[in-house]
C-alpha cells in the first residue's frame, strides 16, 4: 500500500471492489449487461413525474451506473458521464461549457483530433480558440482575456510528452474566471487525480488502459460538484451514450488496470532508461527519467508513470522512421494504446504551432505492451541497427 494512502485502502483492493454491489443482482460478482431503450413504469402517475430511478436507455443503467461510480471512487469526483469514444470525451464537455463569442484556450501539444475539433466546430459555432505553450504554467496569465471560460490540459503532451504546472494552472484559470479540464489518459487517475489538484473537468479515453484490450471504444468525464450538472445536461441534450457491452468491457478491465499498469510501467521505464544509452537515439521523451525537462512537475504531482513514451532518433528522415518501423517484429504498427501488446508510430508533429518540435530527428512513440521484457529490447535494438544502416 502506498505510504501516503495508509488510511485508505490500496488502488487494487479499490478496483476489485467498486462500482456495482453485488448483493443488488442475487450476489453475482459483475452486474447485469442492460440492454435497453423503454423502461417501463408501474402506473400513470409515476410515469408522468418520472419518480422512479431509471427512465430511459439514454439516461443511464444498472450497467453505466457500475462503471460511472467505479469512475467517481477512481478520480473523486461528484459524477460522472460515460460516451461512446475518447474523443466524444473531450468534444463534450467543450460543446458543454463554450457559448458563442467565448474564448478557450488549448495546450499546443493536445492530441490531435481534439485540435481538428476545436479549430473547425468550435470555430465555426463562434468560440475563439487559441493555443498556449506545453510550458506557459502560470504564465497563461497573459493569454486571459475577459471571456475565457475554459483552459484545456493535457499532460504529458501527445507525442512528445511535455509536463504541465497543473495547479499553477488552475490558480491562475480560476481567478480569471475559466475553468479547467484535463485530458488525463495518460496517468488514468491511479497515477494522477486532476480533481485534487483543482482541475474541474477530468476526461478519460477509456479505450486506452481502462478498456486495456484494443477491442473497445469508451470514454469517461468526471466533475466536481460545481460542474457536474451542466455536464450532464448536455450529455442529455447530445444523446451521446455509450453502448451496454462496451461499458460492461470498460468496467471488466478495471478490475485489472492496477496489475497491467504496474506491469506498464516497469517495463517502459527500464526500455526507456536503456534507450537513453542507446546509439541513433537522441534523446528519449519520459517524464519519469531525471533527463526530462518535466521531471520535477511529475515527480511532485504524480504517483507513477504508464507505459507511453516517445524517442527522437539521433538523424534522419521518415526514410530512418521508416526502417526503424518496418524492422520491429513485436511492435505492431497502428494507432491507439493502452492495451495489451506493444505498438510504434511515426509522430506527425507538422499541427503544433508553438511548441517546437525535436530537431535532431523523426519522433517514434512506443506503447509498451506485456510482453517480456527482453523480447521488447531485442525488437529495439534490432530496429535501431536497421535505422542506422538506412
Ligand atoms: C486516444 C486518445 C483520445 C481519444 O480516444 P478514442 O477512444 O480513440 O477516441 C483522447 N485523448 C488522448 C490523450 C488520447 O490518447
Amino acid at each position: 500500500m502506498n505510504e501516503k494512502n495508509k488510511t485508505k485502502v490500496g488502488d487494487n483492493t479499490r478496483l476489485a471492489h467498486m462500482g456495482n454491489n453485488p448483493r443488488d443482482f442475487h450476489g453475482f460478482v459483475n452486474p447485469p449487461v442492460v440492454h435497453a431503450s423503454t423502461v417501463l413504469f408501474p402506473d400513470a402517475g409515476t410515469m408522468a413525474s418520472r419518480n422512479q430511478k431509471y427512465t430511459y436507455g439514454t439516461r443511464g443503467t444498472p450497467t453505466t451506473d457500475a462503471l460511472a461510480v467505479a469512475m467517481n471512487e477512481l478520480e473523486g469526483a461528484a459524477g460522472t458521464i460515460i460516451v461512446p469514444s475518447g474523443l466524444a470525451a473531450v468534444t463534450v464537455p467543450l460543446l458543454a461549457f463554450l457559448s458563442s463569442g467565448d474564448h478557450v484556450l488549448i495546450v499546443d501539444s493536445v492530441y490531435h483530433p481534439t485540435r481538428h475539433f476545436a479549430d473547425t466546430m468550435l470555430t465555426r459555432l463562434g468560440v475563439e480558440v487559441s493555443y498556449y505553450d506545453p510550458s506557459a504554467d502560470a504564465g497563461i496569465a497573459t493569454l486571459m482575456q475577459p471571456n475565457t471560460k475554459v483552459v484545456l490540459t493535457e499532460a504529458p503532451g501527445s507525442g512528445t510528452f511535455e509536463m504541465q504546472d497543473i495547479p499553477a494552472i488552475v490558480d491562475v484559470a480560476h481567478r480569471g474566471g475559466a475553468i479547467v479540464m484535463m485530458d488525463n489518459t495518460w496517468a488514468t487517475p491511479l497515477f494522477f487525480r486532476p480533481l485534487d489538484h483543482g482541475v474541474d473537468i477530468s476526461i478519460q479515453a477509456a479505450t486506452k488502459y481502462p478498456g486495456g484490450h484494443s477491442d473497445v471504444l469508451l470514454g469517461t468525464v468526471s466533475a466536481n460538484e460545481a460542474c457536474f450538472e451542466r455536464l450532464l445536461e448536455a450529455h442529455g441534450a447530445l444523446g451521446v451514450c455509450a453502448a451496454p457491452d462496451d461499458v460492461y468491457q470498460v468496467l471488466r478491465g478495471l478490475r485489472t488496470m492496477g496489475v497491467r499498469l504496474e506491469r506498464h510501467q516497469q517495463s517502459a521505464l527500464s526500455l526507456a532508461r536503456w534507450l537513453e544509452g542507446q546509439k541513433g537515439v537522441a534523446r528519449v521523451l519520459h517524464p519519469a527519467l531525471e533527463s526530462h525537462p518535466g521531471h520535477e512537475i511529475w515527480k511532485r504531482d504524480f504517483t507513477g508513470a504508464s507505459g507511453l513514451f516517445s524517442i527522437v532518433l539521433d538523424g534522419g528522415r521518415e526514410k530512418q522512421a521508416h526502417a526503424f518501423l518496418d524492422a520491429l517484429k513485436y511492435f505492431g504498427l497502428g494507432y491507439s494504446w493502452g492495451g495489451y501488446e506493444s505498438l510504434a508510430v511515426h509522430v506527425q508533429l507538422s499541427d503544433r504551432t508553438i511548441a517546437q518540435p525535436p530537431k535532431e530527428g523523426p519522433v517514434i512513440r512506443l506503447q509498451i505492451g506485456l510482453e517480456d521484457v527482453e523480447d521488447l529490447r531485442a525488437d529495439l535494438a534490432a530496429a535501431l541497427a536497421a535505422t542506422v544502416k538506412a
